[in-house]
Order: C-alpha cells, then sequence, then structure tokens
C-alpha cells in the first residue's frame, strides 16, 4: 500500500522482517479479529491469546534468546506494535514485552531474569508495572505506595491505579517508596507476584475506547515480599524509570502510527465504495484533499518514527527525541483518526466500524505514558538547555579570543 509516496522504510527491509510482518498479520485476522469484539465485552483479551502470541514467538521478540526471547533487536517489536495496532488490535503487549521485560534484562539479577522473561515470552506470565496512584500520575515523586524494610522481607502497603494488564498480569513492577534520602532517592522498584496475600485488584475500569486491553486498581495490604524481588539497587527506582521512559513513549509513538495507518487504508476503502449523489465519497474533492493531507502527515510521521526506531536499536534514543515522537504522532493519530471518521459519516459513529473504535481508542495516547504536557515539559526544559550551553560556549569563545 501507498508504495508510491511512502519512502523506503529501511529498518523494515529485511526478509526476516517481512516474514515477520506477514506472519503476525496472518495470525492476528485467524486469532485475534473474530474474537475482539468479545474480548472487548469482557474488558480484556484471554491469557489463551497472550500464549498463542507466545508460541509464535511475538512477545519478547529482542529479548535475548538465553532468556527464551527471539534474540532479535527492537524494530521487530516495533514492526509488532505498528501491525496489532494497524489492525486494531490493542491489547497490552507494549507494557509486557516494551517496557516490563526490558527493566528485567537491564537491571535484573540472573535469578530474576531466569524466572520471569522465558514465562513473559511464551506468554505464561504476563507482566505490568505499577507507577500511576490515585494522587501521583504526572508527579511521579510524590507516590505514596510504602515498601517497609522488615530484615528479609519487605511489608507493602499502598494502591496503584490505571494499571495496564492489572487484571490479567500474574505480577507488577511496583514503584515503591523505601523512604530513604530525598523524595526520588526513597523509590524502589519491587516485583510483587498476583499470588502473595494481601495483593487484590479492583474490577477492570470501564473504558471510552481500547477496551480489550485490561486497566484497573492494585491494592496491597500487608503484602510479604521477599527482598530477592528487588529489582535492582534500593532506591535506583526513579532512575530506572527515567533511563526505560524514552523506549515507552516512542512504543507509543509506534502504536499511534499503526493505528492512523490502519484507518487510513480502511478509510479509502470506505470512500471508494459509498456512493452519494450518484457519485463515490472518493470523488468529492473534499474527501480527496482530507486523505491527501492524512496520508501526507502519516508519511512525515513514519520517517521520523522510523529514524527514532533505529536510534533505539543503537541504544541512542534521547528522552527528548522519544518525548518529541510520543507528542507529535499522538497528536497526529488523533488528527486523522477524527478526519476519516468524518468522511464515514454516521457510521463513523457506530461502535461496530473499526474507524470508531480507533477514535475512541486514540484518545489515550495523548494521556497515558505522561501526558502531552509533561512531554512539552520535557522538550522545552531540553531547549533552553541547549540554548544556553550554546550562549555559555559563545560567551566563553568570545572572552578567550579578546
Ligand atoms: C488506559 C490507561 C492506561 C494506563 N496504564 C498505566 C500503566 O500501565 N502503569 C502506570 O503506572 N500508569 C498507567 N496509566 C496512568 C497514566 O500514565 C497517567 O494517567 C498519566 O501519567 C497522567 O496522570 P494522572 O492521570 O494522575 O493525571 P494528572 O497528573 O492529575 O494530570 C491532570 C492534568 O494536569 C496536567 N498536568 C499535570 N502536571 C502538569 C504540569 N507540571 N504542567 C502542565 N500540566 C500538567 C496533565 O497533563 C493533565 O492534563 C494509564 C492511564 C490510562 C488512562
Amino acid at each position: 500500500m501507498f508504495s508510491d509516496i511512502t519512502i523506503k522504510r529501511d529498518i523494515y527491509q529485511s526478509d526476516e522482517h517481512q516474514m515477520v510482518q506477514q506472519a503476525v498479520t496472518e495470525f492476528l485476522k485467524k486469532e485475534a479479529l473474530p474474537n475482539y469484539e468479545k474480548w472487548e465485552g469482557q474488558k480484556m483479551v484471554p491469557k489463551s491469546f497472550w500464549q498463542k502470541m507466545g508460541q509464535q514467538g511475538f512477545l519478547c521478540m529482542d529479548m535475548p534468546e538465553i532468556y527464551g526471547g527471539g534474540g532479535f533487536d527492537f524494530s521487530f517489536n516495533a514492526l509488532i506494535l505498528e501491525e496489532t495496532r494497524k489492525m486494531g488490535v490493542d491489547f497490552g503487549i507494549a507494557v509486557h514485552s516494551d517496557i516490563v521485560a526490558p527493566y528485567i534484562l537491564n537491571y535484573g539479577t540472573e535469578k530474576q531474569k531466569k524466572h520471569y522473561l522465558p514465562k513473559m515470552a511464551t506468554g505464561d506470565l504476563i507482566g505490568s508495572i505499577g507507577m500511576s496512584e490515585p494522587s501521583a500520575g504526572s508527579d511521579l515523586k510524590a507516590l505514596k505506595t510504602v515498601a517497609k524494610d522488615m530484615g528479609d522481607h519487605y511489608l507493602i502497603n499502598g494502591s496503584k491505579t490505571f494499571i495496564t494488564n492489572g487484571y490479567v498480569c500474574d505480577f507488577v513492577l511496583c514503584a515503591c517508596r523505601t523512604n530513604k534520602g530525598t523524595p526520588e532517592e526513597g523509590i524502589s522498584l519491587i516485583f510483587i507476584d498476583k499470588d502473595l496475600d494481601g495483593f487484590t485488584t479492583g474490577q477492570p475500569f470501564d473504558k471510552i475506547g481500547a477496551k480489550g486491553q485490561d486497566t484497573c486498581e492494585l491494592f496491597f495490604e500487608d503484602v510479604k515480599v521477599p527482598k530477592e524481588k528487588l529489582l535492582g539497587a534500593e532506591g535506583m527506582g526513579f532512575k530506572y524509570m527515567m533511563s526505560e521512559l524514552p523506549r515507552e513513549r516512542l512504543t507509543i509513538g509506534i502504536e499511534s502510527l499503526g493505528s492512523a495507518m490502519g484507518v487510513l487504508e480502511k478509510t479509502l476503502e470506505y470512500v471508494t465504495e459509498r456512493r452519494a449523489f450518484k457519485q463515490s465519497i472518493a470523488d468529492f474533492q473534499n474527501t480527496q484533499f482530507k486523505l491527501a493531507d492524512c496520508a501526507a502527515e502519516v508519511q512525515v510521521y513514519q520517517t521520523y518514527i522510523d529514524r527514532c526506531t533505529a536510534l533505539q536499536v543503537a541504544h541512542e534514543l534521547t528522552t527528548i527525541q522519544a518525548s518529541i515522537a510520543k507528542l507529535k504522532a499522538s497528536e497526529m493519530q488523533g488528527k486523522v483518526v477524527d478526519e476519516c471518521l468524518q468522511l464515514f459519516g454516521g457510521y463513523g459513529y457506530i461502535w461496530e466500524y473499526e474507524v470508531a473504535r480507533a477514535y475512541a481508542a486514540a484518545r489515550v495516547a495523548r494521556i497515558y505514558g505522561g501526558t502531552n504536557e509533561i512531554m512539552k515539559l520535557i522538550i522545552s526544559r531540553g531547549l533552553f538547555r541547549e540554548y544556553y550551553l550554546a550562549k555559555k560556549a559563545k560567551a566563553r569563545m568570545a572572552s578567550s579570543e579578546a
């Protein structure tokens, strides 16, 4: 599709990429699309589907083979995310494969890697990440869940909210206050397994979109967690989160791109079939201009997202680049899906139509993973930092020349 207007996507050119793309598309058509409406009603994708994804090798593709992963690079994860969203299949795979698994690989002990990663790759263990709390979302440092040091274990009390995969998961990687040092230094990441006494969840939230992705509250009441479940070093949780957030934000950009691409394809199909005033909707100049604009937007953001994906593969993606990817791709997704929905007329407002679902799902991309306002804060801080550094360097040069 769009071969005349799409700039060749260098990162996806290999035979392996082409094979994975074809395999995941066929798999989703067979295993996800016929069931997706039912899963939306259940507000979650069943574990059996995760396991089927695992059997096909579509989970944790970039984890090393010794830990059960595919041994591929991040571009394969990106491809899976793009394809799932392109087909309108929305579930917490990014949280599982692209957020939780990398934390474990990058900071976990050998024992933790061997325990969690192989089963995450097969879908036998589903992971979630618990940062947000009822009174700490954007302001993460304000989190209150406490992990009290009891010698050989932590005693955890508190709650988390809006947790993707929270209901279906087998464990949460939970940001807790271990109460040493500054608010920032007092945060640690701790694995809390679902079967521990005192760990309960709320019912999945009734969301306006992305209904197949379960999102719920988690509650911890005197949960005893062995010390060996600490991820990395105590008090380093905030630093770990900051270093992993660029990847999380890029994955949101990739999903936004995938969704916009899928909706654009469906809209092209629809407008050529639907007729009004004895002509197809596609014959109206307004339709042509709107779709030209949408295709151009998708193309421009695809180029930027692909570049960021390549940077992530090389472990060179910066916080600011990832924030730009998340900010702009999610805005683009909102705009493109909205324009496309309009071209469906009344049908665009009906849940049965994928464009209606995509419209509702698109909204959250501007909220989670750090809101778009927080992305702007990060970008502007970087902008001014660069400006002042350049100014200082100029002043130094001028004084050394004088
Ligand atoms: C479907 C869904 C899935 C999610 N999944 C997860 C998950 O798996 N794990 C997890 O930990 N969290 C998850 N979240 C939580 C999400 O990351 C937070 O909702 C988000 O970070 C915003 O926090 P908040 O909702 O508390 O909003 P608030 O922080 O209360 O913000 C409210 C408004 O104020 C604005 N605002 C806040 N601070 C500033 C500022 N300094 N300058 C300007 N504006 C500001 C915000 O941009 C926003 O518009 C999920 C959320 C949703 C909706």
